[in-house]
């Protein structure tokens, strides 16, 4: 296989073999489940997803490790008096779900829970105790820390000096022997709820965020395995404690980082305190679920997308070029010896753009290419060459997830698509709420206009804002 991916951890691209023969195991950082998905958590998911349908392609059985952080700081911070943390875990869980599944994110391998590995994570910690890389927090609040002073490597995935490195902010840094230690467990303090709390070795608490993604990822995949993916905003320190902890432990871990792309807006980096988020549910009220995957996936994953206004619709346009082909070819040739001759192959063009660090641009051209080819092989009523092009566009598309005439897009899922939609709704229909309660009246608008346009409409109720979609 000659499968090139550029690896952040090397700053190269590397010809991808395999740990095990014809196996790909691949660990994604999944969601902190404490607010609403929004674009770029989509976009994250659905470059893991081209990837690993890409190796499933060159004959990798993959498995793919995707975990829900469902218990962080932020998580018990956006907890409501009305609402315990674990619930709105959940809620938020099954919010990432339906995204992923509008967009025809193929779930999983397995998809752990933080709460349910807590077992392994301390296992994880006391290794590296014993190993004289973590200690219990001189002050009693029972915290256990990565020693970063004691790992000489520390700093090797972004390539930074300790001495230039930002403390960690993760916990009272009294305790801590230098500042940039950053914590593995948390002590129960105080005013936090004790659903909260699991026992330990070192008193009640609960994970830091890193261990927990590394404890996962051993459980899952084995001491070593192929991939790591995530967003580039969780380099540091994210990643770079995960590699850390698991390599002072003495587990080989990941033998490739990748990391993919951010989305701005309207060339602004999107933040909370900006207030430009976009989210998933906004979005996808916007466009059809097809539009957003094209548009989502073919950027190059390394590179940072533009949400703007027009930019869906750039999309849709290119969608419509290849549908627009699928159907006339369809049409010119049933009935003629053509119509079941058109073998599914994928062009080596293709493949070679692919093969190269995912090259999802370079391998839209050479889609696009085909459809222009398709079509003037019909105007000149060459059925033969537009049969092969109908063929290989069939496969490009099937292949990047994008085929309209295939699942989920082809209406075979009506019931899982019902849910998901209505799921969206009441996303969608909550946050115009919350925009309400904040008085924020002009965001409120936009997203009651995004449900019009969509034929859906909210009737504001004593009991509440119901909808109901329209014909
Ligand atoms: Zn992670």
């Amino acid at each position: 296989m000659a499968l090139r991916l550029y690896d952040t951890k090397t700053q190269d691209l590397r010809d991808f073999t395999p740990l095990a023969p014809g196996e790909a195991g691949m660990y994604v950082c999944g969601p902190t489940v404490q607010s609403s998905p929004h674009i770029g958590h989509l976009r994250s998911a659905l470059v893991y997803d081209i990837l690993r349908r890409w190796l499933t392609y060159r004959g990798l059985r993959v498995t793919m490790v995707r975990n829900v952080t469902d218990i962080d700081d932020k998580v018990l911070v956006n907890a409501a008096d009305d609402e315990h943390w674990w619930a709105l875990a959940y809620r938020m869980e099954l919010e990432f779900s339906d995204g992923y599944r509008a967009l025809g994110i193929l779930p999983p391998t397995y998809e752990p829970r933080a709460t349910a590995n807590i077992q392994q994570m301390h296992e994880l910690i006391e290794r590296l105790i014993e190993a004289g890389h973590a200690y219990v927090a001189s002050d009693e609040s029972g915290d256990v820390y990565f020693d970063v002073r004691s790992w000489e490597p520390y700093g090797e995935l972004t390539r930074q000096d300790l001495d230039n490195m930002e403390d960690a902010a993760d916990a009272d840094p009294r305790g801590k022997r230098d500042p940039r230690d950053f914590a593995l467990w948390k002590g129960h303090k105080p005013g936090e709820p004790e659903s909260a709390s699991w026992a330990s070795p070192w008193g009640p608490g609960r994970p830091g965020w890193h261990i927990e993604c590394s404890a996962m990822a051993r459980r899952y995949l084995g001491e070593t395995f192929d991939i790591h993916g995530g967003g580039l905003d969780l380099r540091f320190p994210h990643h770079e404690n995960e590699l850390a902890q698991s390599t002072a432990a003495g587990d080989g871990f990941a033998r490739f980082w990748v990391h993919n792309g951010l989305v701005s807006i309207d060339g602004q980096k999107m933040s909370k305190s900006l207030g430009n988020s976009v989210y998933a549910s906004e979005l996808l009220a916007s466009a059809s679920p097809l539009v957003v995957r094209y548009y989502l996936g073919q950027a190059h994953y390394r590179s940072t997308i533009d949400y703007h206004d027009g930019s869906l619709a750039e999309a849709e346009a290119a969608l419509e070029r290849i549908t627009g082909f699928l159907e006339r070819a369809s049409r010119r040739l049933s009935g003629t010896r053509f119509s079941a001759a058109a073998e599914v192959t994928i062009p080596d063009e293709f493949a070679e753009a692919m093969d190269d660090d995912l090259g999802v641009p370079q391998a839209l051209a050479v889609l696009h290419d085909t459809v222009r080819a398709g079509n003037a092989a019909i105007d000149a009523d060459d059925l033969l060459a537009a049969a092969s092009a109908l063929g290989a566009v069939t496969a490009m598309t099937d292949v990047l997830g994008i085929n309209p005439n295939a699942a989920p897009w082809n209406g075979t899922d009506d019931v899982a698509q019902e849910a998901t939609l209505a799921r969206l709704i009441d996303a969608l229909v909550d946050q115009r709420q919350s925009a309400r309660a904040e008085r924020d009246f002009a965001r409120a608008d936009r997203i009651r206009d995004l449900l019009t346009a969509s034929g859906i409409t909210i009737e504001d109720t004593p009991t509440g804002a119901h909808w109901s979609i329209d014909g």
